[in-house]
């Protein structure tokens, strides 16, 4: 049976949009995939979402939008798309359990993912100390010394909440600023266990079977020094899920979905994009929320327009 929508990604974009179609009668479907929350998930505190005064964890907040979509009558499957066909009308789409499903309309809401720095290192360590998840792996550093690099607000985060844990902190910043919200900033610097190191490139991280040092570079003195450390993080920023639609989709330079002016609806009719497949400015749960909102009324509209025609 063709569904009048269906939504592919369960973070704050998908849930949204499922909140608003299974409001407005429309049974939509959502494939949740394979990181059911999205990137809330690994998050701690979320301070700036309004309504919790107090902030509310991340995966709860999560718990909250998916227990509100299933009330409203959404069908949630756990399932990761691996194939898409937008060539013609009903969409198809096929899943790594090799479920098929047809669409009228389809909401793509997948997110995006952290970026890596792409030396050797990095991958030999992953899950023997380098992580990019201070959320998922902080416990494992308990007492212990530990670098983050990156200076944006996830690696803001990350610092923090691994100085409630740690012996110690390096925050690794390659330019003489962050850019991290001023806010981040301040409680970064007040911190007595965060140290800064300004201008400052990771070359290698060291260790045999696990992470022992990380050696770094000062890009201006061209100074090289070795610093002791148990566990790396990595927080320099995303990369959008969009390599399933690259074929049929328009993307940007930088890979993510593009959608009309002040709309949601991409370059093939009926296929809407919302949350941070699409939003490489803002990628808060806010915004990505708010444009859930939007994709569904506009994929509501959608389906008024071809029944009438
Ligand atoms: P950003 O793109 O904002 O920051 C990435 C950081 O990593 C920058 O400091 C960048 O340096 C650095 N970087 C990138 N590549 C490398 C590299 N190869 N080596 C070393 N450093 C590198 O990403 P974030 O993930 O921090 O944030 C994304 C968005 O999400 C932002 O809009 C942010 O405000 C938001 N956010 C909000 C949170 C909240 O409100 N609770 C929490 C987390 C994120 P450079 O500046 O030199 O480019």
């Amino acid at each position: 049976m063709t569904k009048k929508i269906i939504i592919i990604g369960g973070g704050p974009a998908g849930y949204t949009a499922a909140i608003y179609a299974s409001r407005a009668g429309l049974n939509p479907l959502l494939l949740a995939g394979y990181q059911p929350g999205g990137q809330l998930t690994t998050t701690t505190l979320v301070e700036n979402y309004p309504g919790y005064p107090q902030g509310i964890l991340g995966p709860h907040m999560m718990e909250q939008f998916r227990e509100q979509a299933l009330n409203f009558g959404t069908e949630i499957k756990q399932s990761t798309v691996t194939q898409v066909d937008f060539k013609k009308t009903p969409y198809l789409i096929t899943t790594d359990r090799l479920d098929t499903f047809l669409a009228q309309t389809v909401i793509i809401a997948t997110g995006s993912q952290p970026k890596w720095l792409g030396i050797p290192s990095e991958t030999r360590l992953k899950g023997r100390g380098v992580s990019s998840c201070a959320v998922c792996d902080g416990f494992f550093f308990k007492d212990k010394d530990v670098a983050v690099v990156g200076g944006g607000d996830s690696a803001a985060e990350e610092a923090l909440y691994l100085a409630k844990i740690c012996r110690k902190v390096y925050l690794l910043i390659r330019r003489d600023a962050m850019r991290a919200s001023v806010i981040m900033q301040k409680r970064v610097m007040s911190r007595k266990n965060i140290t800064i190191l300004w201008n400052t490139e990771t070359q290698e991280i060291l260790g045999r079977e696990v992470v022992e040092a990380v050696q770094v570079v000062n890009n201006q003195s061209k100074v090289v020094n070795q610093i002791s450390i148990q566990g790396f993080f990595l927080a320099i920023g995303h990369t959008p899920n969009t390599s399933l639609f690259k074929e049929t989709l328009a993307l940007d330079q930088l890979g993510y979905i593009q959608t009309k002016p002040d709309s949601t609806q991409t370059n093939i009719p009926g296929i809407f994009a919302a949350g941070d497949v699409q939003d490489f400015r803002y990628r808060q749960a806010i915004t990505a929320a708010g444009t859930g909102c939007m994709a569904a009324l506009e994929a509501e509209r959608f389906l008024h327009a071809e029944h009438a025609a």
